[in-house]
């Protein structure tokens, strides 16, 4: 049941050839057994899993379920799910229990999606390698002295192991599509405000957006309809439809415009990665799209415009966790100013810490012109780019990371060459657009993604080319020898 994808699961429900309890129960065992190689998962909820499949059972029998329902799944420990912990991996909200669910939690609930754990990422989603975890590192199924990237890391872990045919990721500046691309899995970042942030604890919130890692695109677009679509919960949600965009699927890709920036391919790839791409290129032109270069001149700015605003937008996220309100509160405290002080030094880790002061900087009097409000310039400029670039292609392809997966502990010491991770994934967190990575071969036995970018509410359109991909290629069914 294991090695099937969300979809095949879908109608293997459908035809009754098992019920969702026994697929649950056969889930169950492989997390009780596997997933302490990988350390993927915070909070594991097979009680709870085992009643909602039960009542999927019901509704299925019934005959009128939605296609996700009974279907098992992963949910990142950042999304708030009444009545079972939500820590975001910080000792902050170890002990946190929410009284609500985040609109992603409720909408999967409604189709009947059985939650099985709530997956291992770093602290407050900031990390690409999910070291910076209160509950230690994920590790990647391919090889386990490799870190399976971040933030989303234990989600993509937990997919690529094969311990739930879905997970769901949020992507900042890439924590969807850079661990999809270190674990081999599909991961989408929809265009911001197409996926409510309600219940989602929050980092960046101009930036922050969730998605599903998969196998397949073609499962990534049944989770997207249930995950999207307006809310009036949160003020920067669309209010537009959302297309169906697992039916939108199969359409010939002949003719398609497909841009290549030159600025992707500059220094700091692999030059492996850069040969798996030239195959992937190949592809789509077998295909009959055309490949033309563009350029994103303005691209190589991203990671210093990211660090500056998404900083400061989470120094003024995480002021809420003083001990006063929730989480984390330190013992004895003398007064009002010790107890702040002490609850945020002995709640946060090292990473969170080094924002909120990078943060409060560029967010000071004195330095607000000279980094924040350029920073914001710049990021207007990349946004342009983008809009230009989008007057002559359809599509935009490239490398999601610039390496496959590095050691553990290899980029601790280092946050800047940690930062420069995201260097391919950053720009279109910048400009809100929608992105997605495909597994696209190996490198050193280590797999690694293509992306492909999409302009604003392009999801059907990108969705539809990454299936197309998936059809001509096997990449995205390869299973780790250990995980089978
Ligand atoms: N790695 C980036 C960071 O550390 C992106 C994280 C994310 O997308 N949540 O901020």
């Amino acid at each position: 049941m294991h090695n099937q994808t969300l979809v095949q699961i879908s109608n293997s429900l459908k035809n009754k050839e098992y019920s969702s309890v026994e697929l649950t129960q056969h889930f169950i065992r492989r997390i009780e057994k596997l997933d302490a190689k990988l350390n993927s998962l915070i909070t594991i909820n097979s009680d709870l899993a085992l009643q909602r499949a039960a009542e999927a059972d019901r509704q299925l029998a019934k005959g009128e379920a939605n296609p996700l329902c009974g279907v098992p799944y992963i949910h990142k420990d950042i999304f708030c799910t009444q009545g079972i912990r939500t820590s975001c991996a910080s000792r902050m909200l170890h002990d946190f229990i929410a009284p609500y669910d985040a609109t992603v939690t409720e909408r999967l609930n409604r189709c009947g999606m059985v939650m099985l754990a709530k997956s291992n990422m770093d602290e407050f989603a900031m990390g690409s390698s999910n070291e910076t975890s209160f509950y230690g590192p994920t590790l990647n199924p391919w090889n386990l002295e490799r870190v399976p990237g971040g933030s989303s890391g234990g989600s993509a872990a937990a997919v690529a192991a094969r311990l739930a045919p879905f997970a769901t990721g949020t992507d900042t500046g890439g924590s969807i599509r850079q661990p999809a691309s270190l674990c081999g899995v599909t991961g989408l970042k929809p265009t911001y405000g197409r996926v409510s942030r309600y219940g989602m604890v929050a980092f960046a919130s101009s930036m922050d957006q969730a998605g599903p890692m998969t196998q397949t695109a073609e499962d990534a677009a049944l989770v997207l309809e249930a995950m999207a679509g307006f809310d009036d919960k949160d003020s920067t949600s669309l209010d537009t439809p959302c297309p169906a965009f697992s039916a939108d699927l199969g359409a010939s890709i002949k003719g398609m415009r497909i841009g290549i920036p030159q600025e992707f391919l500059a220094q700091g790839l692999d030059p492996l990665v850069a040969e798996r791409l030239q195959q992937a290129i190949k592809i789509y032109e077998s295909m009959g799209a055309v490949i033309k270069e563009i350029s994103l001149e303005n691209s190589p700015l991203a990671v210093p415009v990211y660090y500056v605003v998404a900083c400061a937008e989470s120094s003024s996220n995480l002021a809420r966790y003083d001990g006063v309100r929730y989480g984390y509160r330190c013992q004895d405290a003398k007064d009002l100013q010790d107890l702040y002080r002490r609850t945020r030094s002995e709640g946060f880790g090292q990473e969170v810490k080094r924002r909120i002061l990078m943060g409060t900087y560029v967010l000071s009097a004195g330095y607000y012109d000279a980094y924040y409000l350029k920073a914001q310039k710049v990021r207007q400029l990349i946004s342009q780019d983008f809009a230009a670039a989008f007057q002559e292609v359809d599509l935009i392809l490239g490398p999601t990371t610039p390496t496959p997966a590095f050691k553990v502990g290899e980029k601790m010491e280092d946050p800047v060459t940690m930062y420069l991770n995201d260097i391919y994934t950053i720009p279109a967190n910048l400009a809100g657009l929608p992105a997605i990575s495909l597994p696209m071969g190996f490198v050193n036995q280590l797999p690694v993604g293509l992306q492909l970018v999409a302009n604003h509410l392009q999801e059907a359109l990108m969705l539809n080319a990454a299936y197309q991909y998936q059809q001509q290629t096997d990449w995205h069914q390869q299973m780790p020898a250990e995980f089978k």
